[in-house]
């Protein structure tokens, strides 16, 4: 995977780009493509042996004028506060996009999880809790999991929040176990935005998504999800790595087996429904009609753009395209749906959870299922619109100048106080 392009650098040029083609002044976008604050920790936890150790942790928060700060919380190595910024600027112009009334914050805590114990993350979740109490909360900032965090630590977030609270208010943190006021949906919802905007996409460009080819770089919840709803479409996904092997079967994966393998070993690799191991440079390169990025940023740099094969390319990943490949891969006219609206499915369901908690109320999983299909379609419908009249280069323009224009307005009508 190359590092060569730093986030917070790309998500910049995005907006820039958005802003050139609707001729807005720099004072508005110099404003609106830094965060209002980034928060810096050092977070000391107690090891299980009894020694202290201290990480590094952050949480971002980058625009709320269209309501409260969202997005989620990652334990990963590489978190920097380069990457948290960009991550959080990317989900105000995602909740943008699809038109859910947040703004955008995200949150990191730089850590290789796989080195620490069960009851070691949980104190070092609620030791970052109880340093975020001040700033988060569901009026607030509303964190959601990430990249290696799920259901297991938004229940601790919340747990510790409502005990220093004192009181309960489950909309603090999205992402949650039902019992614990989660939505039904929520776990698949990422997959199901990224399966969505690919069917929107063959619709729209009066392709056939029978036997279409797909490979799935990173499979884990956004992409093995993605996998499995396309599979379930039709589509033939034959492909499929993570951060340590990969498959591959002409005649398409099983991939309700390939996962169940994935889980009970801990890595693709060695599933026999497979006829040949691959790595991620391979896939991200293979002849397929579909080729879902699902695992980190900068997966794709300007030469890997040039020699990749798949005619669309769907960002179930956020920021998997360094700006380079982004220009590579328009000028060679293979389609990019941007992350902002592929993967904006985990936040339109986390959006649903919140509208739950605060109503007390709890939908039925078809109800999620079809709002997030008329959040993502209106969004999808909403970006064709903008591509054709705007005559912009790619669909990821198209749909940041309709994200940056909802900023915008909320932006100039909430005005500058003091
Ligand atoms: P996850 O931890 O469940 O899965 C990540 C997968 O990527 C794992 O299978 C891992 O092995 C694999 N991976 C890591 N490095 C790789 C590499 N170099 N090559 C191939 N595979 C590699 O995380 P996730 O929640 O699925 O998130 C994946 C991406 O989707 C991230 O960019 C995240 O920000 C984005 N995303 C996730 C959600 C969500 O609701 N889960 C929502 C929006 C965006």
């Amino acid at each position: 995977m190359s590092n060569e392009a730093n986030p917070f650098e790309s998500l910049q040029q995005q907006i820039h780009q958005a802003a050139t083609e609707l001729d807005v002044d720099d004072d508005v976008i110099n404003r609106l493509s830094n965060p209002e604050r980034v928060l810096e920790l050092n977070l000391s936890v107690e090891l299980d042996d009894g020694t202290i150790d201290v990480v590094e942790a952050y949480r971002a928060q980058f625009n709320g004028d269209r309501g409260p700060y969202k997005g989620g919380i990652r334990y990963h190595p590489g978190v920097t506060r380069a990457e948290v910024k960009a991550l959080s600027g990317w989900m105000v112009y995602k909740c943008a996009a699809v038109n859910v009334p947040y703004g955008g914050g995200k949150g990191g805590i730089k850590i290789d999880p796989a080195e620490y114990s069960e009851s070691e993350l949980e104190r070092l979740t609620r030791a970052y809790a109880k340093e975020l109490r001040p700033l988060v909360g569901e009026s607030r900032d509303i964190p959601a999991p990430d990249v290696n965090t799920g259901q297991r630590e938004m229940n601790w977030f919340k747990d510790t929040y409502e005990t220093l609270e004192g009181r309960t208010e489950p909309g603090v943190v999205t992402g949650k176990a039902i019992e614990s006021g989660g939505s039904r949906g929520r776990v698949e919802a990422t997959g199901r935005s990224v399966m969505l905007v690919v069917r929107e996409a063959f619709e729209e460009f009066d392709w056939d998504i029978e036997d279409a080819t797909v490979a799935v770089q990173g499979f884990g919840n956004a992409g093995s999800i993605a996998a499995r709803l396309l599979d379930e479409l039709g589509a033939n996904v034959v492909a499929a790595t993570d951060s340590r092997s990969g498959v591959y079967s002409e005649d398409g994966l099983d991939v309700a087996a390939a996962k169940a393998h994935k889980s009970k070993t801990g890595a693709l690799s060695g599933f026999d429904g497979a006829t040949e191991e691959i790595s991620s440079e391979e896939l991200l390169t293979m002849d397929v009609d579909v080729l879902i990025p699902a695992a980190l940023e900068n997966a794709i740099d300007g030469d890997v753009a040039e020699e990749v094969s798949a005619d669309l390319i769907a960002e179930a990943a956020n920021g998997p395209l360094t700006p380079e490949a982004d220009k590579v891969l328009a000028e060679r006219d293979i389609y990019v749906i941007p992350d902002i609206l592929a993967n904006a499915g985990g936040v339109i369901v986390s959006y649903f959870e919140w509208v739950q908690n605060r109503q007390r109320f709890s939908w039925t999983e078809q109800r999620v299922n079809d709002e997030l299909e008329r959040y993502i379609t209106e969004a999808f419908d909403a970006m064709i619109e903008a591509y054709e009249q705007q005559e912009v280069a790619t669909l990821r323009i198209a749909m940041y100048t309709v994200a940056l224009k909802r900023v915008m307005r909320a932006a100039e009508e909430g005005g500058i106080w003091p």
